[in-house]
């Protein structure tokens, strides 16, 4: 903001109030003394026409009193007062009796004091009255009295002029050097204030002073181009300050030898990422990094060998772990530290742990030698085991160095019960991999019964897994694995196989049932998967009325249009959709008229505590009644008691499935299971 000062203040205005004085002091002091000198001249004049007018009228007057002609001596007394100056004339007697005399009145002046100082009141003339050549004989005396002040104020008005010229003089000059001095200084110098005030404290050198136009040459342009040296020098002096700045920010903030941050910086974003982490409710694993027996190959190869296998671990980490999820830093000596956040679970962590475990495997040549180094590491999670961050580092680096005890080339969690869970899960992960090829999987058929005809119209098929050490694994355990490695876009496409090929071998032992196959949220978001099922029905000579897709509520909630196109493609090309575990998701009212379902399951939760459990009666009737409304036919899974059969058949609910009819059967199981199933229905028919 311009800084207004006060008008005075201004050179200008100082300027101008400067050469007023001075023009004014100079001024009047010449004017005092040009109007001394006038009066000096008026003065003199006086006299001087005193004395000549008497010289005129002497032998006059003379003549009158030395012949006593009194007409005489007024005539000429009445000569002398055409002259408005004279204010007494006699013409006396040697006894001093006036012969002939004439007043008038002194002019009246406001300036009197004045005049009388400078003047005189009056001046006073008597000359003595003698005819030419004897002038020993005195006939009379002739007196004459000027008044001064005519002749002064004629003087005063001189003087007046002068010095109201010297005045006007003075402010004429002052007024014309102000503007002058307003226009080559002031002005320019304003401009040049408004330039520098603009000047960007920060980087004096972005903006420099601007000359003002017409200023280049003179002392203005050299002012501001001093200034702008001195600005350019500044912002230079400031750039080196910064980098050096920058330079000693650098070597604090990062690890010298493998420019990965610092243990300081390090824990600065850790509790960045922790505050990360909780406003997103993710967890966030600390992995502390220990290169395992990495003292020999500094006894061995020598320091350079070692900070060179250092350099190339620090390398291989930040290039597998790229993306801003990760955080890698030297904790020092062979030690590094890796942050990941955004986790849903454990299990991702363990991933990267493997990931790094593979990088740090890779062989490398140290020295002619080539060397596969191994790690252990060990990790700690965010908030399970620590919520501070040193906490959580401390946590870290003591599992690491218990791992250590253990062996090498491993990873450990820092809670024994998280570390077993993750290891197992690790390990079936691997099973699973081979559990098709080594064919471990099969399917069992659990019969959909119809309430009302009492007959069998289908089957779902549901997916086991005979792990050869531990026995049957319940699919509620392995499928989460399996969509959280992906394994279960194989595995699903291979379900759908044997569920094709087993409905065809029904059909052609004249059982045509539906064969109900439950699809994964992976499975259906992956872009082949339309023409996966259209192609494999083809191939196995199956009607696609013979085939239902089992979905759950949530597996089309991440990516509604998408599910919902795929779904209405497959469903007209005539196979039908039931939506799995009705009730425990959403169950929103808007995706399901929207999707193209046929069938609605009523999750078994509800079944089993049907006629026990008041609320889940009401839900159970109203997904029945929900059903009917949106014409969409209900199966309830999960039947166990004939009071719960009977009850959802008198409510009409159209399909049921359960233990009560029959577990889940290999096919000949299931073969037999039909037919006694409906020799009954026939007999209580009958
Ligand atoms: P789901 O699709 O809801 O399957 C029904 C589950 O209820 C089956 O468990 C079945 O054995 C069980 N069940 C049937 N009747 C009764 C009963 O009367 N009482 C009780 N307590 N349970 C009954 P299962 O076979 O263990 O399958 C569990 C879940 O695993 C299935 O739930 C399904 O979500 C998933 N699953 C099974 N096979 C596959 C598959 O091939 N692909 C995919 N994606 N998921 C599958
Ligand atoms: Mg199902
Ligand atoms: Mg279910």
């Amino acid at each position: 903001m311009q800084k207004s000062f006060k008008v005075e203040n201004r050179l200008g205005y100082r300027i101008l109030r400067w050469i007023l004085a001075v023009a004014l002091v100079s001024g009047v002091i010449v004017s005092a003394i040009q109007v001394a000198l006038d009066a000096r001249r008026v003065s003199e004049n006086l006299d001087n026409q005193a004395k000549q007018t008497i010289a005129m009228v002497k032998d006059a007057a003379t003549q009158a009193v030395f012949s006593i002609d009194a007409s005489l001596a007024d005539q000429v007394i009445d000569g002398l007062f055409a002259r408005d100056d004279v204010h007494l004339a006699q013409i006396l007697h040697t006894n001093k009796e006036p012969l002939s005399s004439s007043t008038r009145p002194m002019v009246e002046s406001a300036f009197s004091p004045l005049i009388n100082f400078i003047f005189g009141k009056e001046r006073r003339f008597r000359t003595e009255l003698t005819r030419n050549g004897d002038s020993s004989t005195v006939y009379g005396y002739f007196v004459v009295h000027y008044d001064t002040v005519p002749a002064a104020h004629m003087w005063l008005s001189r003087a007046m002029v002068t010095l109201t010229s010297v005045v006007a003089t003075a402010v004429i000059l002052g007024m014309v050097l102000y503007f002058v001095f307003y226009m080559l200084l002031t002005r320019p110098l304003l401009r040049i204030v408004r330039s520098v005030k603009q000047v960007n404290p920060e980087l004096p050198d972005d903006r420099l002073v601007a000359t003002p136009a017409g200023h280049e040459n003179d002392e203005l342009g050299l002012w501001v181009s001093a200034t702008n040296t001195l600005l350019v020098a500044i912002g230079e002096s400031q750039k080196r300050h910064r980098e050096a700045e920058d330079r000693v920010n650098r070597l604090a903030r990062y690890d010298q030898l493998t420019g990965l941050l610092s243990r300081d910086s390090f824990m600065e974003r850790l509790q960045t990422d922790i505050d990360e982490s909780k406003r997103n409710n993710r967890m966030l694993a600390v992995i502390v990094c220990g290169i395992d027996d990495f003292k020999s190959i500094n006894d061995q190869c020598g320091f350079r060998a070692g900070d060179f296998t250092l350099q190339t671990i620090a390398d291989r980490l930040v290039n597998t772990l790229n993306g801003s999820r990760f955080t890698v830093a030297r904790l020092g000596g062979d030690q590094f530290v890796i942050v990941e956040k955004g986790l849903k679970d454990g299990f991702q962590a363990a991933d990267t742990a493997e990931a790094i475990l593979a990088g740090v495997n890779e062989t490398m040549v140290v020295e002619n030698l080539s060397v596969a180094l191994t790690a252990t590491l060990g990790i700690a999670l965010y908030p399970s085991d620590a919520i501070q961050p040193d906490r959580l580092l401390q946590s870290a680096e003591q599992t690491m160095m218990l791992a250590k005890q253990k062996g090498r080339d491993h990873f450990q969690f820092y809670v024994a019960s998280i570390d077993q869970e993750i290891r197992d899960r690790k390990h079936l992960e691997k099973d699973l991999l081979d559990a098709l090829a080594l064919n471990q999987l099969h399917l069992v058929y659990q019969p959909q019964v119809n309430l009302e005809t009492k007959r069998v119209i289908g089957a779902e098929a549901l997916l086991r897994w005979e792990h050869p050490v531990r026995g049957l694994v319940p699919p509620d355990y392995f499928i989460p694995v399996a969509e959280s490695n992906g394994s279960i876009v194989e595995i699903g496409q291979w379900v759908l196989e044997q569920a094709c090929l087993q409905a065809k071998r029904w059909a052609d032992k004249g059982l045509p049932l539906r064969i109900a196959v439950n699809l994964s949220a992976v499975q259906l978001h992956q872009d082949r998967i339309v023409d996966d099922i259209l192609d494999t029905l083809q191939r196995h000579d199956i009607p696609a009325g013979r085939l239902e897709l089992e979905v759950t509520e949530t597996s089309f909630m991440t990516n509604l249009s998408d599910a919902v196109a795929k779904l209405h493609t497959l469903n007209q090309a005539g196979i039908s959709i039931a939506v799995d575990d009705f009730g425990t998701g959403y169950s929103s009212l808007t995706y399901l008229k929207k999707m193209p379902v046929q069938h609605l399951k009523i999750d078994k939760q509800f079944i089993r505590d049907l006629l026990v459990n008041e609320e889940d009666t009401r839900i159970t009737n109203t997904i029945i009644d929900l059903g009917k409304s949106l014409n969409l036919t209900v199966v309830a899974e999960g039947v166990e008691t004939a009071e719960q059969e009977y009850y959802l058949t008198q409510r009409g609910c159209k399909l049921a499935q359960g233990y009560f009819f029959s577990k889940p059967l290999r096919t000949a199981d299931f073969e037999t299971f039909v037919q006694g199933f409906h020799q009954q229905t026939v007999e209580n028919n009958a």
